[in-house]
């Protein structure tokens, strides 16, 4: 039986990175993506390219309803056996005074509510209590969950925060019933999520506070996040590797 993955926010930065890393793995690759349909539909030409197979899937995944549809396009391919809720936006640095209601709204629906929705269609087709074969799946947090990102984005770092609590709790609802869930938490990683925080330059800026004095590349967090899903980790679930050179 081939082995199915959905990597939400696969088209771009850490996803694409794992998107192609699953395929070597002997994965079908499953990318979502919102809004950029080039950078999806290259990732998927570079994996048929290398005689893997991929499909890209446009859904917001913060709505409810294109989450639904997402994970039935997907049921076409077999059984789902494993999920990366990747998906994660910042916006403008800002203080907490300055920070507005429907700012938040954005950021909470957007990195907490879709890692709710995904992983509860994934539970509902993995999990042995409901029939399925089991599965894992991994969350990509980040070491704001630690740090707080002060005078930055406490906003996207709470969002985080809400993430590892998350991954502990669900992790031990379903341990039993075959489905193991961990978590990464990338530090500062070459990717254009920056830009969208009106700091494209921001890991250069700041990289010699890590103490590998570097940045680190989206591959890099891919090969943890493809390490939690294989058999190598069976039997670690409800656990974090933080990917962040030290810091
Ligand atoms: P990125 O380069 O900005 O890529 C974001 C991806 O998410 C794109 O594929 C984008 O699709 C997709 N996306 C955004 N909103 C979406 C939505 N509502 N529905 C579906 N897809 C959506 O991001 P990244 O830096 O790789 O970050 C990936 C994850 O790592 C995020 O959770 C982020 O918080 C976390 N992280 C990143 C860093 C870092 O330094 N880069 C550090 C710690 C944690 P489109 O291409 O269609 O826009």
């Amino acid at each position: 039986m081939e082995k199915t993955i959905l990597i939400t926010g696969g088209s771009r930065g850490i996803g694409a990175a794992t998107a192609l890393l699953a395929a070597k793995r002997g994965y079908q690759v499953c990318i979502n993506y919102v809004q950029n349909s080039t950078a999806a539909f290259s990732i998927v030409d570079q994996i048929n390219q290398q005689g893997g197979k991929a499909f890209a899937y446009q859904a917001d995944v913060s709505f409810e309803t294109d989450v639904v549809t997402l994970f039935k396009d997907i049921d076409q391919h077999g059984p789902l056996q494993a999920l990366v809720n990747n998906v994660g936006v910042l916006e403008t640095q800002t203080r907490v005074e300055d920070i507005t209601a429907e700012r938040l709204q954005r950021i909470f629906t957007t990195n907490i509510i879709s890692c709710f929705l995904c992983t509860r269609e994934a539970i509902r087709r993995m999990s042995t209590r409901h029939g399925g074969f089991g599965g894992a799946i991994v969350n990509v947090s980040s070491v704001a969950a630690r740090t707080g990102s002060p005078g930055e984005y406490v906003d996207y770092a709470a969002s985080k925060g809400a993430i590892d609590t998350l991954t502990i709790g669900v992790s031990k609802e379903v341990a039993d019933e075959g489905i193991r869930v961990n978590c990464v938490r990338p530090g500062f990683i070459y990717t254009a999520i920056h830009a969208s925080g009106g700091e494209p330059g921001r890991v250069d800026r700041i990289k010699d506070s890590v103490p590998m004095k570097r940045g680190g590349q989206p591959e890099e967090v891919a090969n943890a996040i493809l390490w939690l899903l294989s058999d190598e980790a069976s039997y670690a679930t409800g656990t974090f590797i933080d990917i962040t050179g030290g810091r």
